[in-house]
């Protein structure tokens, strides 16, 4: 039964409170999202009163954790924000390689203690993400050409419905639900609890070959004319790096840019070094490879831990032919605005769902394009937005999609999946939320009745 009593659940913030600004910042300073409201539930019992009160007092739900992509919510007028953070829990069998934790637990919490048992998680390129949310979206991270995204690792999802009904979903259990979650999204209730499974890491060769800027092209274009050569157990970045003048960021790196080859080699030293010999015949001015434990793969590709104020741009695309390069070359390399440049490599297991996976189960495409701007000043946001217009631009030919999670601002999400998976997800969303309380932060709308 669903009843309304805001003190169950706990602590929440409201805009006349001393804590409203602290408890309504997100990871991306630019977004100014100002809900009705902020619950701080700490289990699932707060968390169902707190969705109960929403509804009674006729707001949305939106669940979050870190913040860590609060653009594509958009307004959050007639919105309560569930945040997570609270639900605290982290408990791993290494024998069975599975790991459960609560809906607070970022990747840092986990990963170095998977890394002293010989084991990694499919996590991405930050520490400071939330498991759930990167989870619910698809995860692409170090491993993905060999394992897949983390939603093929996740076996079973706790959620509190919009009726206040704690849900386990898993193969056996509201079988379409789970199906739905693993790349639906925020969108059918409040995570409380994710358990997924991990992978032995015998051997692992990662490191990055950093390059002067000025030798971009020539990176870029050395980079991607291997990876046709590249096995699954290699995933490889090319990425574009100006590193801001912070005083936290290494002194041999800080206030410089770099083209730099970042990669995971899930083997030999001896052969990962021969697969990566053409870049390193280039030169680079250092190289950081080494045979390493899976936690080195946390820092690899050297996020910024704090908020920062910043805008972005994405594209997957199906080949990079080399006029492509050029161009990608010349924005990254000219234009001053773009603090990452970044080219994932796909393929691999990447490109083939497995079976009983859910609705986001492959990325299309060779090569994932992530940019970002960091925007100082709210007047500087216009020069930011038109060269990473530039680098799609760049890319435009050879658009195949987008990776959702890697979305930044509100979008069609239909746009994101084929036709009869699309239809399939607003299905699932009429079952558990035919009155649409949850908000994803990339939406999926009920079903339209016949
Ligand atoms: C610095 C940085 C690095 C990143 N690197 C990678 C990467 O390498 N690979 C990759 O795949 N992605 C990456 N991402 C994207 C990241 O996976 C998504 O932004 C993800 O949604 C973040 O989840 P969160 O919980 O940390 O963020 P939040 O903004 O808190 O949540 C994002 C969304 O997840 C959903 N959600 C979160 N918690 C819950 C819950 N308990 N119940 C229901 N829904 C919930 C909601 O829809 C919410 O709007 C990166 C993002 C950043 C900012």
């Amino acid at each position: 039964m669903l009843t309304s009593d805001s003190r169950a659940i706990g602590r929440v913030v409201r805009p006349a409170d001393a804590d409203w600004d602290d408890a309504r910042g997100t990871f991306n300073l630019l977004v100014d999202q100002r809900p009705e409201l902020i619950a701080f539930p700490a289990d699932e019992r707060a968390v169902a009163a707190a969705i109960a009160h929403a509804q009674a007092l006729g707001l949305r739900v939106a669940a979050q954790a870190t913040g860590h992509n609060p653009g594509p919510l958009g307004s959050l007028e007639g919105t309560m924000i569930v945040n997570t953070s609270a639900l605290a829990g982290v408990a791993i069998d290494a024998d069975a390689r599975s790991v459960r934790v609560g809906a607070a637990t970022k990747w840092e919490r986990v990963t170095p203690r998977l890394s002293a048992l010989g084991l990694a998680a499919l996590h991405g390129s930050s520490p400071d993400v939330g498991i759930v949310g990167y989870s619910l979206g698809g995860g692409l991270g170090w491993l993905a050409r060999k394992h897949g995204l983390q939603a093929g690792t996740v076996t079973a999802i706790e959620l509190v419905t919009a009726e206040g009904h704690l849900v386990r979903a898993d193969a056996d259990h509201e079988p379409e639900l789970f199906w739905a979650l693993r790349g639906g999204g925020g969108n059918f209730g409040v995570v409380t609890a994710i358990e997924f499974s991990v992978v032995p890491v015998r051997e692992l060769y990662a490191g990055a070959l950093f390059f002067p800027l000025e030798r971009t092209a020539e990176v870029l274009h050395a980079w991607s004319e291997l990876l046709p050569a590249l096995p699954e157990e290699m995933t490889s970045w090319a990425n574009v790096i100006r590193f801001p003048p912070f005083p936290e960021i290494p002194a041999e790196v800080r206030g410089r840019a770099f083209a730099i080859v970042m990669a995971a080699f899930l083997g030999r030293e001896a052969d990962g070094r021969e697969l990566l010999a053409p870049l390193r015949r280039l030169g680079p001015q250092l190289d950081t490879f080494a045979p390493q434990p899976p936690e080195a793969l946390a820092e690899l590709a050297m996020d910024p831990p704090d908020p920062l104020p910043y805008t972005t741009a994405h594209a997957l695309v199906d080949a990079l032919p080399p006029t492509a390069v050029d161009a990608l070359a010349r924005i990254a390399a000219e234009r001053e605005t773009l603090t990452l440049v970044q080219l994932r490599h796909l393929g691999g297991a990447l490109a083939r769902p497995a079976p009983g996976a859910g609705a986001r189960a492959t990325l299309p495409g060779e090569i994932c394009l992530f940019g970002l701007g960091l925007v100082a000043e709210p007047d500087a946001k216009a020069a930011v937005v038109a060269d990473l217009d530039a680098l799609s631009a760049a890319v435009a030919p050879h658009r195949v999609g987008d990776y959702p999670s890697f979305v930044e601002e509100p979008a069609d999400a239909s746009a994101f999946f084929d036709p009869a998976t699309w239809a399939r997800l607003r299905r699932v969303k009429s079952l558990y939320d035919p009155r649409d309380v949850f908000k994803g932060n990339h939406h999926v709308p009920p079903a339209e009745r016949p």
